[in-house]
This record gives C-alpha cells, sequence and structure tokens, in this order.
C-alpha cells in the first residue's frame, strides 16, 4: 500500500463471470476532492468497477480500502458501503416518480427516519435550509413541488444527483449521466458536476468526448481497457496517447 492517503484505493483487483474476465488487474487510486473521469469501450468493465466499489459484487481477489486504509470494503456489506458515504447514480434515473422533487430530497436527506417520517413528519428549519440548498445547486428550484415522474429525463438526473448530496455522500460515483441528455443539458450537468467538486470526490464514467473535455479540464481521465488501466492522465495526453487511439477512439463507435 502506497504511503500517501487515497480516500479510495484498489489494488490487483480480478473479477470474472463464467471464465470471463470483466476485472483485470485493476488498480486505481482517488484523491480526497478529486472529479475523476473514467472512459473506455463498451465492455470495458467500468460499470463493474462501480458494482465492486460498492459491494454489489464481490471480487475474486485484490483489495480495495477506503479513507487512507481506514476501511476494508470488502469486508461490509453494501449497506455498509453506503453508509460510508458511497453514493451511486445509476444510468438509468431511479427517483420516487409519485413524489415531488422537494418529498424526494427529503426521503434521501441522511440521518432521515424512515420514509413515513420524512413525508408526515416535521420538517426541521435545518432539513427545509438543506433542501432549498441543494434544489438550488441541481437547479430544479422553480420545479420543487412537481411529480419527479413528470420532470425531463436530464432534470430526473440532476435530482438524482441532488439526492446523493442529501445523503451527505461523500464519494459520488456517476454512471454515464448524459446519455440520452440534449446537448443543453449535457452541458448543464457538467458545470453541475464542476461545481461540486471539491466538496466532493466524484467519479464520472462517461463515452460523450466533448462533456469529458468539459469537465476533466487540469485533472486527470483514466482510460479503462480489458477491466485494466489502459493509461491515465490529461485529456489531451489521452486523446492522443497512441494505445487510447487503438482500442477507444480510432473506432467509430461513440461505446465507452
Ligand atoms: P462497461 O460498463 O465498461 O461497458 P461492464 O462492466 O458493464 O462494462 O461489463 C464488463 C464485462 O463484464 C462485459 O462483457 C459484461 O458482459 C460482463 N459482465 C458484467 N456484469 C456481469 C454479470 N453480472 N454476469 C456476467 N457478465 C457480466
Ligand atoms: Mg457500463
Amino acid at each position: 500500500m502506497s504511503a500517501k492517503p487515497f480516500l479510495l484505493a484498489a489494488e490487483g483487483l480480478n473479477k470474472s463471470f463464467d471464465g470471463f474476465q470483466a476485472i483485470n488487474d485493476l488498480s486505481f487510486y482517488l484523491d480526497e476532492g478529486e472529479l475523476r473521469t473514467v472512459i473506455g469501450p463498451n465492455g470495458a468493465g467500468k460499470t463493474t468497477f462501480l458494482d465492486l466499489i460498492t459491494g454489489r459484487t464481490a471480487p475474486d481477489n485484490g483489495s480495495l480500502v477506503w479513507d487512507d486504509g481506514k476501511h476494508d470494503l470488502l469486508k461490509l456489506n453494501e449497506y455498509e458501503i453506503y453508509r460510508l458515504g458511497i453514493g451511486r447514480k445509476f444510468q438509468t434515473p431511479t427517483v420516487y416518480n409519485d413524489h415531488s422533487v422537494t418529498e424526494n430530497l427529503l426521503l434521501s436527506l441522511a440521518g432521515s427516519r424512515g420514509i413515513w417520517h420524512s413525508l408526515f413528519g416535521k420538517i426541521t428549519r435545518d432539513q427545509c435550509e438543506r433542501v432549498a440548498e441543494i434544489l438550488t445547486i441541481i437547479n430544479l428550484t422553480g420545479h420543487a413541488h412537481r411529480k419527479a415522474g413528470t420532470l425531463a429525463h436530464g432534470q430526473k438526473q440532476w435530482l438524482e444527483i441532488g439526492m446523493l448530496l442529501a445523503q451527505d455522500a461523500r464519494l459520488l460515483l456517476v454512471d454515464e449521466p448524459a446519455a440520452g441528455m440534449t446537448d443543453e443539458e449535457t452541458h448543464r450537468t457538467g458545470e453541475l458536476l464542476l461545481s461540486l467538486a471539491g466538496k466532493h470526490t466524484i467519479v464520472v464514467i462517461e463515452h460523450d468526448m466533448a462533456f469529458v473535455r468539459q469537465i476533466s479540464r487540469g485533472r486527470k481521465v483514466t482510460v479503462l481497457h480489458q477491466g485494466h488501466v489502459l493509461c491515465e492522465g490529461p485529456v489531451d495526453q489521452i486523446q492522443n496517447d497512441e494505445r487510447v487511439i487503438e482500442v477507444y477512439l480510432g473506432r467509430k463507435s461513440k461505446a465507452a
């Protein structure tokens, strides 16, 4: 283990499904406050890597530690990992469609005492203020009372990011947020993630290169290929790396 403190450190992770090696000797280190973009062709193992971090899938071997090695994530279950402050946004939004935007945020508030209490209990001033603050961050103040099910696709994605903020997630894992978004929504999502960087640590999996460039300026980008880190570096370097061009950018598909 390196001497430098990392918020998240993965070393030598392996995971195979029926003999197919989806994650192959994967090592990955994340500093607190980083906004890291992970790209790579379809099937590179990006989503599986998030499954390993969140405890959804157990690796065959390797190590995965949190907060400068204070917690061995491989010894914890999904709920315990979530309680450490590791929040995940799936590709398809999973909001409560029949509840208002505000209610969705109340339901996610850290320390919230169950669904019944969140919806029908007395809402404290602190909770109100936190919800208002998050609504501003995710640009949904004007839609606070709308049912989440009636929001546009992009707005639902922002609400879900807001729900991670309400949970007080220290690490936000965001899988392909721009999928299905208009260019305008994608750009605004980029601005939202940039505004959160530093205060939170964020891993974004993405394939839209304009979006990757927008959010990774001056930051490290990781390229995954066949379950392994192919290379890491600034986006310009990545886009000019022969190996990346070969396995990813050279392919005509938009896959990531
Ligand atoms: P990416 O997100 O980079 O597109 P994934 O992590 O979804 O890639 O998948 C990596 C590989 O692992 C794919 O070939 C996929 O079919 C396989 N895989 C992922 N999860 C499972 C699973 N639960 N069972 C079997 N194969 C899986
Ligand atoms: Mg995926």
